[in-house]
C-alpha cells in the first residue's frame, strides 16, 4: 500500500468541527516510510479531550507530533479547542508534541493605519502593533493569540497576514487594496496570502515517495476571497451581516485532493463563497465524475451553506455534516436535507452528532433540534455514544503507479436502524462498525 489517505470527522459534545487528515506513505512490508497530519479547528474547550484520544488513535504523539493545525475562522466552536490543545506542557500536563507544529489561521484583524505614500517614519511600529495580538479589537481571539505567541509565534504562518480590508485605513477603490505599495512595503501579507498554497507537505521534498500522487490540501478561499480557474484570486463581499455571519464568511476554505479524488472543507463559510468556488471545481474534474467527491458541509449543515445551486452542481458522493453529539442548534436544517434528496439523491450523508447513517432509505432524520434529555430536562451527555460517531474517509492506492479508484465511509450505526426521533425513554442499543464503498 504505498500512499494512503484518512480523513477523521470527530464526534464532538456540541456543536463544532474538527477534522483530522492524515496522508502516510507505505512500502511493501507496510512500514510508515513518509507521514504528516493537519488538524483542521478543534472544536469547543470542552472538545480538547476527545480531540486528544483521537490523535493517539492515528499515532500522533510526542515522537510523530501534529504536522500543522488550521483555524478556519474565530468562533468558539472551531478556534477554542486549539487554543486548549496547544497550551503549554506545564499549564496542561501531558504533552508538548504541538510545540512545532505548523499554525494557520485567516490572520489578524485590527485596526492598522497605514502610512502615507512615501512616508516610512511610521512603517516599524506600525509592524509592531499588527504583530501584537493583544488589541480590544480581537478581544474574543486575544487568549488565542497568546498562546500562540506563547508557544508557537515562530510557527504562525499566516503572522504577517491582515485578514479585514475594512481596518485598512486607506483611501482608495482598488478591487484589490493590499496590493497599495503602502500595505505591501509595510510588510503585511494581504487576506487571500494563503490562497494556492499546499499545507499538508509545506514545500517538502517528495521525491523518494512518488510525489505525483502524493495526496495534497491546498487553501481556496480564505477572507472571502476566493480562487479563480486560472490560479488567480477574486472575491466575494457580503455587506451588513451580523458579526457571526461576517466572521463566518471569512473562514479558510481547503481542497483535499488525492489522485483523482478531491474533497471540500470550508469551515463556516457561506453559500456566496462557496458557489464562486465552483469555476475552479469544474476546472479539476476530468471526465464526468462529480466536482468533489467528499465535503463537509459548511456551518454544520446550515440552510445559509450548501445552496441548492453549490448541491446540484457538485453532485457529492458523500457529504458530513460535523453536528456534534447533543448539538444545541438545529443543524443539520431540513432546508439542506431538501436540497440533497431533491438535487442530488445518490448522494449519501453522515452526521457526527448522530450514530446512524441517515439518508434517503430512513427518510427525514431527526433535524428538528429535539434531542435526547434527561427527565430534569438537561441534555444526555453519553461519552460512550460519542467516541463513536465520528466519521471517516478512507483511501488508497492499489500500487505505486495507479491512483486510487474507491474510497469509503466508515461510521456506526445502531442495530437498531432507523428510530431516528430522540425521545427521553430511548435506549440506544450497541453500535457497530459499518463501511460503504464509492467508486472515483
Ligand atoms: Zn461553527
Amino acid at each position: 500500500m504505498p500512499w494512503s489517505l484518512e480523513i477523521c470527522h470527530i464526534g464532538l459534545l456540541g456543536t463544532g468541527d474538527a477534522t483530522l487528515i492524515v496522508a502516510t506513505f507505505q512500502d511493501g512490508d507496510e512500514e510508515v516510510l513518509k507521514r504528516s497530519s493537519v488538524l483542521i479547528d478543534g472544536g469547543r474547550s470542552e472538545a480538547t479531550g476527545m480531540v486528544e484520544e483521537v490523535l493517539a488513535v492515528y499515532g500522533i504523539n510526542d515522537d510523530a507530533p501534529l504536522g500543522a493545525v488550521a483555524v478556519t475562522h474565530y468562533d468558539a466552536d472551531h478556534f477554542n479547542g486549539v487554543r486548549d490543545l496547544i497550551r503549554p506542557p506545564q499549564k496542561r500536563r501531558r504533552t508538548d508534541m504541538y510545540r512545532d507544529v505548523r499554525v494557520y489561521d485567516r490572520g489578524r484583524t485590527q485596526n492598522v493605519t497605514v502610512p502615507a505614500q512615501g512616508t516610512t517614519s511610521r512603517s516599524a511600529s506600525i509592524i509592531a502593533n499588527f504583530r501584537n495580538p493583544a488589541t480590544k479589537n480581537e478581544s474574543i481571539i486575544h487568549p488565542y493569540s497568546y498562546m500562540i505567541k506563547d508557544n508557537c509565534e515562530r510557527n504562525l504562518v499566516t503572522r504577517d497576514v491582515l485578514s479585514s480590508v475594512n481596518q485598512l485605513r486607506i483611501t482608495t477603490n482598488a478591487r484589490f487594496p493590499f496590493d497599495d505599495p503602502r500595505v505591501t512595503n509595510a510588510g503585511i501579507r494581504p487576506p487571500y496570502w494563503l490562497i494556492g498554497q499546499e499545507i499538508l507537505w509545506n514545500g517538502e521534498n517528495l521525491a523518494d515517495f512518488h510525489p505525483d500522487h502524493a495526496p495534497r490540501l491546498t487553501c481556496v478561499s480564505a477572507n472571502t476571497y476566493y480562487r479563480t480557474v486560472n490560479g488567480g484570486v477574486d472575491v466575494v463581499r457580503s455587506g451588513g451581516l451580523s458579526r457571526e455571519r461576517n466572521e463566518n464568511i471569512n473562514s479558510l476554505g481547503f481542497l483535499l485532493t488525492f489522485g483523482n479524488f478531491r474533497y471540500f472543507v470550508g469551515g463556516d463559510m457561506e453559500s456566496a463563497q462557496e458557489d464562486a468556488l465552483l469555476p475552479y471545481f469544474r476546472s479539476l474534474r476530468n471526465g464526468n465524475g462529480p466536482l468533489l467527491h467528499a465535503m463537509k458541509a459548511s456551518h454544520h449543515g446550515s440552510n445559509l451553506s450548501s445552496s441548492p445551486n453549490f448541491l446540484k452542481t457538485v453532485k457529492p458522493n458523500v457529504v458530513i455534516f460535523s453536528c456534534g453529539q447533543n448539538n444545541q442548534f438545529p443543524h443539520p436544517e431540513e432546508r439542506v436535507i431538501s436540497s440533497l434528496h431533491q438535487y442530488t439523491p445518490e448522494t449519501k450523508y453522515y452526521n457526527t452528532g448522530e450514530n446512524w447513517r441517515i439518508d434517503s432509505e430512513f427518510g427525514i432524520p431527526n433535524i428538528s433540534g429535539v434531542y435526547p434529555r434527561n427527565k430534569d430536562g438537561s441534555l444526555i451527555i453519553d461519552h460512550q455514544v460519542n467516541y463513536h460517531s465520528h466519521v471517516k474517509i478512507f483511501i488508497e492506492q492499489p500500487d505505486n503507479d495507479t491512483p486510487p479508484q474507491e474510497f469509503s465511509v466508515n461510521f456506526y450505526c445502531p442495530e437498531a436502524g432507523p428510530n431516528l426521533n430522540h425521545d427521553a425513554n430511548h435506549d440506544y442499543v450497541p453500535a457497530r462498525l459499518r463501511a460503504d464503498y464509492f467508486t472515483i
